[in-house]
């Protein structure tokens, strides 16, 4: 008997390995692995969450309106432009089999987020990952892949996980210098830590035309994911078509509740951004002085160097045996990094600590390293 058998490209994604939360034999976790915000759910999502449960035998709102109207509230923007969908993974999906197919050329860079390398897959692209400059997109190297074929070109802005930020002179460029029919999709998933002057997560560039659109999660600034909230601004016939290929009820009657209470919470981002700067800075001067160099960072995460990836594994197997996860990065072809979360003042100080301890066991093994 012969099996059913799947479309032979699909055996070729490797399947999203998370963030890991358990390390056997450990009491203790630290877990910095997801970049899932330094101080859990805001109160107000976890009291609209316990509120909502005497109706969860409720549907949802399919067209996520009150979320809708208060994301637009928040940040400015017409809720009609907008879609939600189960975090913005969803959405990845979606617009990957909207507009890239069999034939098709998705266009992402080489460290950027590995959801456009599977979706794009599992659409049937081609997907062309393009060489960055200093762990940095680089719209040249972008352009110079461009043919008849492309469709989509995705950019994380910042990035997961090198935390780079592509200037917004050169987001710009790319988006005049691609051919119209292209969409240009910028991930803006960490938009609310990042403190650069002049920064527009996408917005401008959605506004402005009719083939650019942003995506946005809840998981990261709103610590939320759990829930999987996330959602897209775009110019009206990009937002059309997602609604009508998406799951009727793709976010739930919770999330949604919780969400609109986390947009509400008072002060909840500029907490976060506050102690994001502050324990970002300490975290990675801590690494510098030990000799190890940490890549800037505009996320709420740092980019950890270990220069060969056999150091990089033992630091990660020294950090895991005493409850501390981090995330490996050979699934970005970045071996010898390790990306760390900004997490608590303690979960910082603790990381801090430990790879003191590590580095001065391992001071004098770099050359045997392979
Ligand atoms: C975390 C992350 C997402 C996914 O967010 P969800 O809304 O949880 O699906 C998307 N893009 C990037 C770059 C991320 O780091």
């Amino acid at each position: 008997m012969t099996a059913p058998a799947p479309r032979p490209e699909i055996l070729n994604i490797q399947a999203y390995v998370a963030g890991e939360a358990k390390v056997q034999g450990v009491n203790r976790i630290l877990k910095l692995s997801s970049n899932e915000g330094a101080f859990g759910p805001p109160e107000a999502a976890q009291e609209a969450f316990r509120q909502v449960a005497a109706d969860i035998h409720r549907y949802p709102d399919g067209g996520s309106a009150a979320l809708r109207q208060a994301i637009g509230a928040r940040f400015g923007l017409d809720p009609e432009r907008i879609v939600c969908g189960t975090g913005s993974d969803e959405l990845i999906q979606h617009i990957c089999h909207i507009y890239g197919g069999p034939g098709a050329d998705l266009i992402m860079t080489m460290h950027g987020f590995t959801m456009y390398q599977i979706a794009g897959t599992y659409a049937g692209c081609r997907v062309l990952k393009v060489p960055e400059r200093n762990l940095t997109a680089d719209v040249d190297n972008i352009l110079a892949a461009v043919s008849p074929a492309t469709r989509i070109v995705f950019i994380a802005n910042p990035n997961n996980p090198t935390g780079s930020l592509l200037a917004m002179d050169e987001l710009e460029r790319l988006r005049r210098e691609l051919p119209p029919e292209v969409l240009l999709v910028v991930d803006a998933a960490y938009a609310e830590y990042v403190t650069e002057p002049g920064y527009d997560p996408g917005t401008a560039l959605v506004e402005a035309g009719e083939n650019t659109i942003m995506l946005r999660t809840f998981s990261k600034m709103f610590g939320m994911g759990g829930m999987r909230v996330g959602w897209a601004y775009g110019p009206p016939a990009v937002i059309d078509v997602i609604n009508r290929v998406r799951g009727v009820f793709n976010v739930n009657l919770a999330a949604q509740a919780a969400a609109v209470a986390a947009l509400a919470e008072p002060g909840w981002v500029e907490r976060s951004v506050a102690h994001n700067v502050e324990w970002r800075t300490r975290l990675s001067a801590a690494l510098e002085a030990l000799g190890i160099k940490v890549w800037p960072s505009h996320c709420n995460f740092i980019l950890a160097d270990f220069v060969t990836a056999a150091r990089a594994r033992r630091a990660d197997a020294f950090l895991r045996g005493r409850g501390i996860i981090v995330r490996g990065m050979a699934a970005y072809d970045l071996p010898h990094c390790l990306r760390i979360t900004v997490g608590t003042a303690d979960e910082c100080t603790v990381v801090a600590d430990t790879l003191a301890t590590f580095m001065s066991a391992h001071r004098d093994d770099g050359e045997t390293d392979g």
